[in-house]
């Protein structure tokens, strides 16, 4: 069985953007209130006196956008200062990084995803939503900066849509070729999306890898993450390219996370809510962290089955309600 050692905790649900395939247009979301957050001293107490004393040692901050959080510096600190962390990183979707990058960095966070589905600026507005003029640019911007200020090497996410960015692959493979930064491919899913979900809706990263294969080659890189991407890479390239395939592939049995989610559900599996429990209902009704630590052991333990539950019940093209910035992505 796999050691379930990495959590990613979702710091809030909202976004500054509003990508299609995380919050298509006419979906109604409903915001947790901000009293229904986790706080930030109650994030630390699940941590040092839960999820550290289970083997936790990895944490990613997720959101929604985790920078439109507020403190998110000083809890970038103090998750960074336990002795028992090993990894923090961060996704995000990087309009506000030439704010934080800085600041991130000398607090202690040593990984940064930031997601750019597009080089073309007005393609990008498309995709994620948003009117402003200069949003690709920005982001472009807070990416340039994290890069500068230490975040080396630094992963971009790539939402694959076809007739949308498909046409831009090569381009966005090609980002790797002279710097340190790792190209990860993300097959769509069908997550709070079912709208957009119709017969071609997500193209599986054979056909992406296929792509770059014809332009420049690809080799099997050995520098691997903690995730499920298969990473390659363009020969003589500085970075790698990463494919993540939860569509066309199964990795279920690989997976060493669980998910936290803004308002304090512990899930155990991305694609179905079985057995979840919310941990801050818990502590705000006084349970001690003795008693929380026994029920996440009791559900770490239920995991494996929960994994495989949606696959094998054959609903792995179905329909999930939450969208992955309410359920922290
Ligand atoms: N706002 C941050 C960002 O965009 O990076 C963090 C949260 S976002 C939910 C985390 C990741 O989930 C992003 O890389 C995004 O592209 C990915 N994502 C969101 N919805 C998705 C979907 N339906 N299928 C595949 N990836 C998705
Ligand atoms: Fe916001 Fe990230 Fe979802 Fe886009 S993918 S809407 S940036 S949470």
């Amino acid at each position: 069985m796999n050691r379930v050692d990495y959590l990613r905790i979702s710091l809030i649900e909202r976004c500054n953007f509003r990508c299609q395939y995380c919050m298509p247009e006419g979906a109604e979301l409903d915001y947790v209130l901000r009293q229904e957050l986790l706080t930030h001293e109650e994030i630390i107490i699940l941590l040092k006196e839960v999820f550290i004393p289970l083997g936790f040692s990895k944490f990613r901050l997720t959101g929604g956008e985790p920078l439109l959080r507020p403190g998110i510096v000083d809890l970038v600190q103090d998750i960074a200062s336990l002795s028992a962390t090993e990894d923090l990183s961060m996704t995000t979707n990087g309009f506000l990084l030439s704010t934080f990058a800085e600041d991130l960095y000398k607090a202690g966070l040593k990984r940064i995803n930031i997601s750019l589905d597009s080089l073309n600026p007005e393609t990008f507005k498309t995709i994620v939503g948003h009117k402003k003029a200069d949003i690709w640019h920005k982001t472009w911007g807070g990416i340039q900066t994290a890069y500068e200020v230490g975040f080396n090497p630094l992963k971009l996410n790539i939402v694959v849509i076809p007739g949308v960015n498909e046409s831009e692959i090569e381009d966005l493979a090609e980002l790797s070729i002279n710097k340190n930064w790792h190209i990860r491919f993300i097959e769509f899913m069908p997550i709070g999306n079912a709208e957009l979900f119709s017969d071609r809706t997500w193209v599986p990263s054979e056909e992406i890898r296929e792509k770059i294969k014809q332009k420049w080659g690809l080799i099997e890189s050995n520098i691997k993450g903690n995730g499920p991407a298969d990473v390659f890479k363009i020969p003589g390239a500085k970075g790698t390219l990463g494919f993540i395939s939860q569509m066309s592939e199964c990795f279920c049995d690989r997976c060493n996370r669980m998910r936290l989610s803004a308002d304090g559900w512990l899930r155990p599996c991305l694609l179905n809510e079985t057995g979840q429990i919310n941990l801050k209902n818990l502590l705000r009704n006084n349970a001690t962290t003795i008693d929380i630590k026994e029920k996440v052991a009791h559900l770490l333990a239920l995991k494996p089955e929960i994994n495989y539950k949606e696959r094998e019940s054959g609903n792995d093209t179905g329909i999930y309600n939450r969208t992955m910035s309410q359920i922290g992505g």
